[in-house]
C-alpha cells in the first residue's frame, strides 16, 4: 500500500463545494488502495483577512510577535474541521489533527519558525487505525507548547516535511495551476507545462519568480529525497513531478525561462582600482540588510574600476544614498543607476554537458536587439540583465530559441556532446 501526501491550498479550500469537491479527490485516492495524509491551507483570503486584523490592533503594516502565530493558525484549524466533516459525511473515516497534536515540532521563532522534528508514530498510529489524517498546514508548537507558524506558503512545507517523516511515495501539491511551465504563460502564450523537472531547476526556477511552490517546500523535498509533484485541484492532469535528476533518463537542454521584474541596477565609476574597494562599496549595503545580487567589476581607465550590482528595487533609494556616501569617503567615483531593468535567466540542468547554450542564448538577444546590461553564469543557470521594456519579447525570443513549446527539445546525453 502506497503512502500519498497530498496539499490543497487556498483556493482548492477557498467555498464549501470546494472543500466537497476535494473530499471526492481524497476518497478516489483512499479508493486506489493508497493511504493518505491530507495537508491544507486556510480558505483563500483567510490569512490576509486575518492578518489585517492584527494591523490595525497593532497599529503597523507588519504585526509580529506569538500572539499573530495564534491568530493566523486558525485559518486552517477551520479547513482541517470542515473537511474532515466532508470525508466523514461520506463515510470515510478521518482525522482532523492541528500541528501540536502531530507533534510539529519547530524553533521559537514565531511567524518564520522553521521545523526542527515531527513524531511520525502518532501519525503511522492514526493511519494504521484506517483513517485519512487531515493536517493543519503552515503550523507547528515549540519545545514550550506555543503555536508557531512557518511564514508564508508555508502549509507546502509542512506538506513536504510529513512526507519525509512518513516516508510517503509521494507529495502531491494542489493548487490552482496545472504544473510548472517552461516560462509565465501570461507573457509567452506557448509556454508548456514540464512533465519533470529537478530539485535544483525547480530552485532557480522559483527563487527567479515563478512562485508555484515555497522555496523552503522544494529545498526540503531535495534535502529528504521527497518526489513532488504540482498539479491542479480543478482539473485531471498529470502535473509536473520534482525529482532528481536520473541517468537514465533524458535531460532536456533548457527547462525553463525565469523573469524577475524586482531589481534594480547600480553603478559607481571610476573608483580607485584598489584592494578593499569592493567591501567599501558593498560593506554599508550588506550593514543595511539590503541584499545584493548580481556584481560586476570591469577595469576602467587609468587605474581605476567600475562596480556595477543589482538589488531589490525596494531598496533601490535607499542604495543610490548609501553610495553617495561612499564617493565620499573613497574621494571619488560617479553613481549611475537604473531602476527599471529586469533580470532574464535560462535553467537547465543539461547545459552542464553543453557548451553553447550562452551564445545562442547571446545571439538570439542580438538578433532582437536586446542590449545585455550585465551576465552572469552558474552550473545550471544563465542570467542576463536587460532593461525591461525588452522583457517580454526578450521571453519570447529565448523560448523560440530553444525550441521550448516542443518537447522534442529533449536530447539524449550522446546527442548533445
Ligand atoms: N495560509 C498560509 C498563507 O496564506 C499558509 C499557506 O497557505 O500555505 O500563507
Ligand atoms: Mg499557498
Amino acid at each position: 500500500m502506497a503512502l500519498i501526501v497530498q496539499k490543497y491550498g487556498g483556493t482548492s479550500v477557498g467555498t464549501v463545494e470546494r472543500i466537497e469537491a476535494v473530499a471526492e479527490k481524497i476518497i478516489a485516492t483512499q479508493k486506489l488502495g493508497n493511504q493518505v495524509v491530507v495537508v491544507v491551507s486556510a480558505m483563500s483570503g483567510e490569512t490576509n483577512r486575518l492578518i489585517g486584523l492584527a494591523e490595525e490592533v497593532q497599529g503597523t503594516k507588519t504585526p509580529t510577535g506569538r500572539e499573530l502565530d495564534v491568530l493566523v493558525s486558525t485559518g486552517e484549524q477551520v479547513t482541517i474541521a470542515l473537511l474532515s466533516m466532508a470525508l466523514q459525511k461520506r463515510d470515510c473515516d478521518a482525522v482532523s489533527c492541528t500541528g501540536g497534536q502531530l507533534n510539529i515540532r519547530t524553533d521559537n521563532k514565531f511567524n518564520k519558525a522553521r521545523i526542527q522534528d515531527i513524531d511520525g508514530e502518532h501519525l503511522k498510529k492514526l493511519l494504521n487505525d484506517g483513517n485519512v489524517v487531515v493536517v493543519a498546514g503552515f503550523q507547528g508548537v515549540d519545545s514550550e507548547g506555543n503555536i508557531t507558524t512557518l511564514g508564508r506558503g508555508g502549509s507546502d512545507t509542512t506538506a513536504v516535511a510529513l512526507a519525509a517523516a512518513a516516508k510517503a511515495d509521494e507529495c502531491q501539491i494542489y493548487t490552482d495551476v496545472d504544473g510548472v511551465y517552461t516560462t509565465d504563460p501570461r507573457v509567452e502564450p506557448n509556454a508548456r507545462r514540464l512533465s519533470r523537472i529537478t530539485f535544483e531547476e525547480m530552485l532557480e526556477m522559483a527563487s527567479l519568480g515563478s512562485k508555484v511552490l515555497q522555496i523552503r517546500a522544494v529545498e526540503f523535498a531535495g534535502k529528504y529525497d521527497v518526489p513532488l509533484r504540482v498539479l491542479s485541484s480543478f482539473e485531471e492532469g498529470p502535473g509536473t513531478l520534482i525529482t532528481y535528476e536520473d541517468d537514465s533518463m533524458e535531460d532536456p537542454l533548457i527547462s525553463g525561462i525565469a523573469f524577475n521584474r524586482d531589481e534594480a541596477q547600480l553603478t559607481i565609476k571610476d573608483v580607485p582600482d584598489q584592494p578593499g574597494v569592493a567591501a567599501h562599496i558593498l560593506g554599508p549595503i550588506s550593514a543595511e540588510n539590503i541584499e545584493v545580487d548580481m556584481i560586476v567589476q570591469n577595469i576602467g581607465r587609468k587605474d581605476t574600476a567600475d562596480f556595477t550590482f543589482t538589488v531589490h528595487r525596494n531598496d533601490y533609494d535607499k542604495a543610490l544614498k548609501i553610495l553617495e556616501n561612499t564617493t565620499i569617503i573613497l574621494g571619488g567615483g560617479r553613481i549611475g543607476g537604473n531602476p527599471n531593468i529586469v533580470k532574464l535567466s535560462l535553467v537547465g540542468v543539461g547545459m552542464r554537458s553543453h557548451a553553447g547554450i550562452a551564445s545562442r542564448m547571446f545571439k538570439a538577444l542580438a538578433d532582437e536587439k536586446i542590449n545585455i546590461l550585465m551576465i552572469s553564469t552558474s552550473e545550471i543557470k544563465i542570467s542576463v540583465v536587460i532593461e525591461e521594456k525588452y522583457l517580454e519579447l526578450g521571453v519570447r525570443t529565448l523560448h523560440e530559441a530553444f525550441e521550448l513549446d516542443q518537447a522534442t527539445e529533449v536530447k539524449t546525453k550522446q546527442q548533445v556532446q
